[in-house]
């Protein structure tokens, strides 16, 4: 195969995920074109829903998608923490109480739809599929991409939105995201007549696991179980029918309710996934090169953490507003004076520092969580089911209450 050359000038985001779609929409919405270089052959929408809090729901609305999102899911009226040892309810919390901007908003929206709804507002051509980027080499200030069929693209700027294996992460020299000793289960159940849920976040914690449901809209119900693997469970993740066994026999091993089970059972093979867990050690964040020059990254390729805040999509949806905001000033002239390669190795630099903590704090804290919410210790099953259940949900509404701006400010 011939290889292809891009014109110089391009600003590449590799991979169309929610942080590469947010990033690229975020752009053509301050008029700058961008290419987004996507490995799978189309829209990859792994991992069926997730939990969308209001800080996803105001980078949504900067990225003119929000009220779209909105009239497509339930809104989460309530989270009901219920213990798996006991069965006893532990905590109740209204999600729609008021935090320090307004009254909160969370929805388990669909992957698929929300992908399609950001891929929607960019102009035609903007994804490139079956285009893994391989390898990133430089030519003065341009990084020259090399893609997996053999063709070369040369970028004005990279963007990594490549997940958490990301190629561009690697190349900014970011640590190597760590093994948390924990994996998932995830699944969705359809029900073409109607659940019949109430639109309540319902989670299981204790029993060494921690689980959890949300109904997306009034035909999908959203479920996911973390756990800690030992040398009993060897080989569940081979195949969705082990794996939903698993669950299931966890599930039926503790005091969560028969309706819960219910749920998962419905779920069709094809409607269940399970991965481990990984995430960026915190602390090497706060030190690290989230920019160099002309490069940077976003989402699960800066701040990959565990899922028990249900907020690595949506800071991801957070960080393709902020970058937005600061490249497109830099690219259309409000960044200041000064050489467009100095503007947008500024316009880099602030995303980066707008960034940096609020990686830090997210990944920290959904690590603690995680460990306290399915540790089956006696100690911390006691402090967590009569102390620190109530801390636990306000971190959960508190960290999704945060402000990432518009694309103006
Ligand atoms: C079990 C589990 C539950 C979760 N629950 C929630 C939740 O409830 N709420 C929440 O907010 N978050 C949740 N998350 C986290 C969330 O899924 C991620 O943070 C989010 O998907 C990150 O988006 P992203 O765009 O950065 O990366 P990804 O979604 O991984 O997208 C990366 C894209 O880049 C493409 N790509 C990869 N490599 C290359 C390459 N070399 N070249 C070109 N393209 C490439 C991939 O094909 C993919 O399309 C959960 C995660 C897990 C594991």
């Amino acid at each position: 195969m011939q290889p292809k050359d891009a014109a110089a000038g391009d600003i590449v985001i590799a991979g169309a995920g929610l942080a590469g779609l947010a990033t690229a929409l975020g752009l053509h919405r301050k008029g700058v074109r961008s290419l987004v270089l996507e490995s799978s052959p189309s829209l990859r929408a792994s991992g069926f829903a997730f939990t969308t809090w209001k800080n996803a729901f105001r980078a949504l609305d900067a990225l003119g998608v929000g009220d779209k999102i909105r009239k497509q899911h339930l809104q989460a009226l309530a989270l009901r923490v219920i213990s798996s040892d006991t069965g006893q309810i532990v905590r109740e919390a209204d999600l729609t109480r008021t935090g320090k901007g307004g009254p909160n908003e969370m929805r388990c929206v669909r992957r698929d739809l929300l992908l399609q709804a950001l891929e929607e507002e960019l102009p035609k051509g903007t994804i490139r599929y079956s285009s893994k980027i391989v390898s990133v080499e430089e030519d003065g200030d341009i990084k020259v991409l090399q893609l997996a069929d053999g063709s070369v693209l040369r970028a004005k700027v990279l963007i990594g939105c490549d997940g958490v294996n990301s190629v561009v992460a690697k190349w900014l020299g970011l640590a190597k995201p760590s093994y948390s000793g924990r994996s998932a289960a995830r699944g969705l159940a359809h029900y073409p007549d109607g659940h019949g849920f109430e639109p309540k976040f319902l989670q299981f914690i204790g029993h060494g696991f921690r689980s959890g449901m949300l109904p997306c809209n009034k035909t999908d119900i959203y479920w996911f179980f973390t756990w800690t693997p030992s040398e009993h469970d060897k080989g569940v993740d081979e195949s969705e029918a082990k794996m939903k066994q698993f669950v299931l026999d966890k599930l039926r091993g503790s005091k969560v309710p028969e309706e819960a089970l219910a749920v998962v059972v419905r779920s069709e093979m094809s409607d269940v996934l399970a991965a481990p867990l990984r995430f960026r050690p915190p602390l090497s964040l706060a030190t690290a090169s989230i920019s160099k020059g002309n490069v940077s990254v976003a989402g699960d390729a800066l701040h990959p953490m565990t899922p028990d805040l249900g907020q690595g999509g949506c800071s991801a949806l957070e960080d393709g507003v902020v970058l937005a905001r600061c490249l497109g000033e830099a690219l259309v002239g409000m960044g200041g004076g000064g050489a467009e390669k100095e503007r947008i190795e500024a316009g880099l630099r602030e995303y980066a520092r707008i960034r940096r903590w609020r990686s830090v704090e997210l990944i920290a804290t959904a690590y603690t969580v995680g460990f306290i919410q399915q540790s089956d210790n006696a100690v911390v099953r006691f402090l967590r089911d009569r102390f620190l259940s109530g801390v636990l949900a306000g971190r959960l509404l508190k960290m999704g209450d945060y402000d990432c701006g518009t694309l103006t400010n």
